[in-house]
């Protein structure tokens, strides 16, 4: 995981306000969603919330800002037509999770058959 740990100096936290261009694909109050940059899938979108929140293990106490970004999730991962082939949702937390950016996201991913491992 990279140093930064607040939302002042956060790639992600730059790409919500608009400071840092992304290929968005959705956006409401509360979530933002763009391309991965480095896709791992043919469709690769990363969900995450316009404040910022290290990841999903600092967000137990606030379910309602989970279920937007689930629920965004499954919009992105619907409006890039992977509900009939059939996606993923992930999201990464910690070292050994082998989470990258310290913003909380959820990768959707789909668009080709995915490996069944996880892990
Ligand atoms: P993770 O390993 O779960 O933390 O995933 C971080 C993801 O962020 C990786 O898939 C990266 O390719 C992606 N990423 C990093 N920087 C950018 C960026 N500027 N725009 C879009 N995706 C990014």
């Amino acid at each position: 995981m990279t140093a930064n740990t607040s939302g002042a100096d956060c790639i992600f936290c730059a790409i919500a306000r608009g400071d840092i261009p992304s290929e968005g694909v959705y956006a409401d109050d509360h979530v933002v969603a763009f391309r991965d940059i480095n896709p791992q899938a043919p469709a690769h979108v990363l969900v995450v919330p316009r404040r910022h929140v290290s990841s999903i293990d600092a967000l137990k106490d606030d379910p309602e800002l989970l279920g937007r970004i689930m629920a965004a999730a499954v919009t992105v991962a619907q409006a890039e037509n992977l509900a009939a082939s059939g996606y993923r949702l992930a999201t990464n937390h910690g070292r050994d999770g082998a989470q990258t950016v310290p913003h909380l996201h959820v990768h959707v991913l789909g668009g080709r058959s995915l490996n069944g491992r996880l892990g």
